[in-house]
């Protein structure tokens, strides 16, 4: 089994002439081609909109291109909503799914009219208090508690997470907003993250659907749209099944053919806020190997390091990897992926099957569009690298620089060594 790199070995070399490794590389075209498909697999229900979760890949220059799709941010925190709002995103462009929320970070998103999305019921008291009165269209988010199972394999533990009100909380919640005169509602909820089957969001959609039809009969709200969050996973690993986005589709369409048309309400719109399955596959990390040491095990050192990619130390998660121009080659070598931080976890693969790796080999780290580069921070001293897009048409652009010392030490530059310290 394998998985084929979208960067050839010649391409990546020409890049590499022009801004060394490390650096990510998105590829355009699949990024079109994939929000495509997923437009088209909502096409049934009108009013359908995308919110890119930011958080996953808060690059202007990507997130323009799925605006022409009509997405919209979805953004949890000050900074992520004024990358929004260079973007021109304003009212129902931007959904505000934040938790733990500083106060004023609602009176900014309510400034740009964007959407809140209420975590937690007493903050309810906190929009009103910051904004003057609460928006006429409100969301809330919702954690029913317990373990979220398809069938008998369990996704997630929603009831160990700090996110959403429990179903007491959030009737509550709309008999307040309602009796403090909001109009229109949403729901909203993330109950199992990376899920590579077709069946996580028509059964979160089944929950939602069925606490939306209560929520309007028992306290009398309008329910105007429907929040899937994000979720939908990808196939890290080359063995695994990719979510067929068409049959995910269908089967939110089934469920609410069932579930909201009866109860009259065929005309809430649905809204989801992918990250990952938006840009997880379209992008990777290119990096050199530099160093080899045959100690206990065989090590290859590369000049990426879990700065740059994070998932590997902190979740053990898998990232395949190709080594450029060897894709065909047998792999007969068992090596430790190693990055240069002086933290052991600091490993892209551990006791990975490759095809034999020379220095100056270029090692092409799969899958690092979301949840990558956005992770990233200083460790050790350390710089994050540059984020680089390969167009449509093959050719390529820098859409984010690389940072410089200058970068790391910036925030002494309010201090009389600042001058002494940036000196390369
Ligand atoms: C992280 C996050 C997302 C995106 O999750 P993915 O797993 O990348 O799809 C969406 N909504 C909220 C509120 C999130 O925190």
């Amino acid at each position: 089994m394998n998985k084929t790199p979208f960067l050839s070995l010649e391409k990546a070399q020409e890049i590499i002439k022009d801004y060394p490794t490390p650096f990510h590389i998105y590829d355009e075209k699949g990024i079109r081609e994939n929000v495509k498909a997923l437009k088209e697999a909502f096409s049934w229900n009108e009013g359908y909109k995308e919110y890119f979760a930011v958080k996953a890949t808060p690059n202007p220059f990507l997130i323009k291109i799925l605006q022409e799709y009509g997405c919209g941010c979805d953004c949890s925190s000050k900074t992520e909503l004024m990358m929004a709002r260079t973007l021109g995103a304003t009212g129902d462009d931007i959904m505000f799914s934040s938790n733990d929320t500083p106060i004023q970070e609602f009176k900014y998103c309510n400034d740009l009219g964007g959407i809140i999305n209420l975590d937690d019921i007493t903050h309810i008291e906190a929009v009103e208090k910051a904004c003057g009165k609460l928006p006429k269209k409100m969301s809330c988010r919702y954690n029913p508690g317990g373990l979220f199972k398809i069938s008998n394999d369990i996704m997630d533990n929603p009831g160990d997470a700090k996110y959403g009100m429990t179903t007491e909380q959030i009737f509550e919640a709309f008999k307040i907003m309602k009796e403090k005169g909001v109009e229109e509602f949403g729901i909203h909820a993330f109950l199992a993250s990376n899920t590579v089957t077709n069946d996580y969001y028509p059964m979160l959609a089944k929950v939602l659907f069925e606490l939306a039809v209560e929520l309007k009969e028992k306290v009398g709200v309008h329910i105007g749209f429907i929040n899937l969050s994000g979720g939908v996973g990808i196939p890290y690993r080359p063995d695994q099944e990719p979510n067929d986005i068409r049959v995910i589709g269908e089967g939110v369409h089934k469920v609410f053919d069932e579930v909201l048309v009866p109860a009259g309400m065929g005309d809430v719109k649905l809204c989801t806020e992918l990250g990952r399955f938006m840009m997880g596959p379209y992008g990777a990390l290119v990096t050199t190997a530099i160093n080899e040491k045959h100690t206990h095990k065989e090590y290859i050192g590369v000049d990426a390091c879990a700065v740059n990619l994070m998932r590997p130390a902190i979740y053990g998660a898998y990232h395949h990897i190709s080594v450029l121009g060897k894709e065909n080659d047998e792999c007969n070598n068992k090596y430790d992926v190693t990055g240069s931080l002086c933290e052991n976890c600091d490993k892209f693969a551990i006791d990975r099957m490759l095809p034999k790796i020379d220095m100056g080999d270029i090692l092409y780290i799969h899958d690092t569009g979301a949840h990558g580069f956005s992770m990233g921070y200083n460790y050790n001293g350390k710089l994050k690298s540059a984020e680089i897009l390969l167009c449509e048409d093959g050719s390529y652009k820098l859409i984010r620089r690389a940072e410089t010392p200058k970068d790391y030490f910036a925030t002494f530059d309010c201090f009389d060594f600042y001058d002494e310290l940036i000196k390369e």
